[in-house]
């Protein structure tokens, strides 16, 4: 969908050689910027510039009970492969795993326990940052707390993550899931402000709105039971408990990614449009959208999320207290919208969202004024 070239890239393997790369970049006015995966749908990690991809600063330093250190160019794959032998995990995963997480931390970072671990970026105790003059900074809530604040959410625009120190909580074996399907979004995140389960997703699909509500062994809930805050007029769909293994759960969009890449949506464009909304009009306005929405606007591997979830102290994402992320997560399919058609169908979103009080994410990478200078 964009197309940049940058002058260079660069792939540093220590924190020094982002500062050194900053620094230079700073001194020939060139803009120097992080790349994790790659994974942002916007040309985000793109410059004409020098890029810095981080993929090769990797490790994962320590884990401890609750907390592990971890290199900002590693994916949170790589990172649970590290934790869960000791039995813990981050309390916040992604869908998909390959992404960093410095990307994420950079975005906010929302995942299926986000209604009660609040985003990624709500879950870091410590940053070492490479801020835009060149200097390496460790900052956290209580020491630079501005930088702290500045970089979780801020796309990488006031500074370069180089490590993370990140909250740790048990990982359960297993865990049991079930969906329950609704008539309409108000019903739906309704539903997902009630249940009680430690990981609550939904989806707009052709059999109505899907909620997903998966409970950890070892936590308050029983797999035979129904999440709380469920009744059993509730279970709709599917009403078969899934039991999976903590990892094969976490991974459960591998087989899906493995189909994708084979059938060749994976290489396509993806205009996506996610908004966060303020629970409260959240309804309205994705019953509005889905009215207006027809198959060929989201490709054939379309997909619709709605997700309430509580962000956490996270300012760079601006996002409502009480939220609800709402993603149109679509391909631009042969025979479908083109790829151009669907970024303008997105700037429509994003206006109607921000009227309402909601916010696009990942956050737009405007500058924020009040903020340190800007890398790039
Ligand atoms: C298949 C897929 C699934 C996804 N699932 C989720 C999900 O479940 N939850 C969710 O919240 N998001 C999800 N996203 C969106 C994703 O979190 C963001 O796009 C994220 O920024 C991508 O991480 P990345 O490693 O690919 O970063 P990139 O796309 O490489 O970079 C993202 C931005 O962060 C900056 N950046 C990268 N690394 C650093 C760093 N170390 N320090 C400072 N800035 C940096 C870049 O300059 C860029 O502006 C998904 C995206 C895809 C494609």
């Amino acid at each position: 969908m964009i197309d940049r070239t940058p002058r260079e890239v660069l792939r540093p393997v220590s924190t020094r050689e982002i500062a050194d790369a900053v620094r230079t970049g700073r001194a020939a006015r060139t803009e120097v910027v992080a790349r994790g995966s790659g994974h942002s749908t916007e040309g985000q990690p793109l410059t004409g510039g020098v890029v810095l991809d981080l993929r090769g600063l990797a490790s994962v330093h320590e884990v401890r009970d609750d907390r592990a250190t971890v290199d900002a160019g590693a994916t949170w794959r790589e990172l649970l492969d590290a934790t869960l032998p000791r039995g813990r995990t981050p309390p916040v995963l992604t869908d998909h795993l390959d992404l960093t997480i410095g990307g994420t931390l950079s975005a906010g970072g929302v995942g299926g326990a986000s209604h009660v671990h609040g985003t990624q970026a709500a879950n870091v105790l410590a940053l070492d940052v490479v801020t835009p003059d060149g200097e390496i900074v460790s900052c956290s809530p209580s020491r630079r707390a501005e930088l702290f604040d500045a970089v979780r959410a801020g796309m990488g625009r006031h500074g370069i993550i180089a490590r993370a120190t990140l909250r740790l909580i048990p990982a359960p074996g297993r865990v049991f899931s079930r969906k329950i399907a609704y008539s309409s979004p108000a019903e739906l995140i309704e539903a997902q402000r009630r249940v009680r389960a430690d990981h609550v997703s939904g989806q707009v699909k052709a059999s109505g709105y899907t909620l997903k509500a998966v409970t950890y062994e070892g936590t308050a809930y029983e797999a035979a039971r129904l999440p709380d805050g469920l009744t059993p007029g509730e279970v709709e769909c599917e009403p078969e408990v899934e039991e999976l293994s903590y990892l094969e759960f976490a991974d459960r969009m591998r087989p899906d990614v493995e189909e994708l890449v084979a059938i060749g949506e994976w290489d396509r464009p993806h205009p996506w449009a996610t908004v966060l909304l303020p629970a409260a009009r959240a309804a309205a306005f994705i019953e509005e959208t889905m009215r207006a929405t027809t198959p060929a606007d989201l490709g054939l591997s379309g997909v619709v999320l709605v997700k309430r979830f509580s962000p956490g102290w996270v300012p760079m994402l601006r996002a409502p207290s009480d939220a609800v992320l709402f993603g149109l997560l679509r391909t631009a399919s042969p025979g479908c919208r083109s790829a151009a058609e669907m970024t303008a169908a997105n700037r429509e979103l994003h206006e109607r969202a921000r009227a309402l009080g909601g916010v696009p994410y990942p956050p737009a990478t405007t500058r924020v004024p009040g903020f340190p200078v800007q890398a790039r």
